[in-house]
């Protein structure tokens, strides 16, 4: 069965798109620890990330560095955070989030409640820097 994510890559499941290639795509964690957390995912279905060629992470990283540009320049802050867990979704993927202090990026916090207009407007400050 497909993955969570490839339904979203697919269509079949909405999502706040941010961008996208032939190989990769970015788009709004929906339990986000900070404004404009953002998930790059390559479209190729693999669980784990170093399960992916050596080409394909690195072609991801410089990806994620494109996109890591645009949220650093819509959301104002420190630094990019990069993660790597995949515990819940297997299908591998990097956290972008915008962090101004350790304390940002606890994936034990109680996530973000944002509303589809807070979401939709954080995808248009994101895409329009891309
Ligand atoms: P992990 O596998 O532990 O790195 O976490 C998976 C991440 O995917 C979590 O931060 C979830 O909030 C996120 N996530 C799961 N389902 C969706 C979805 N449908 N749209 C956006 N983000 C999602």
């Amino acid at each position: 069965m497909a993955s969570i994510f490839t339904r979203i890559v697919n269509g079949e499941i909405p999502c706040y798109k941010i961008a996208e290639d032939d190989r990769f795509f970015a788009f709004l964690d929906i339990n986000p620890m900070t404004k404009g957390h953002t998930l790059v995912i390559p479209k190729r279905e693999v669980d784990y990330i170093f399960d992916l060629t050596n080409d394909e992470v690195a072609d991801m990283m410089v990806f994620a560095k494109k996109v890591a540009a645009a949220v650093e320049q819509a959301m104002p802050c420190k630094r990019i955070a990069v993660a790597v867990l995949g515990l819940q979704v297997p299908h591998a993927h990097i956290h972008l989030v915008p962090i101004n202090s350790e304390n940002d990026v606890d994936f034990k916090h109680e996530p973000l409640h944002l509303s589809p207009e807070t979401f939709a407007e954080i995808q248009q400050k994101i895409t329009s820097k891309l």
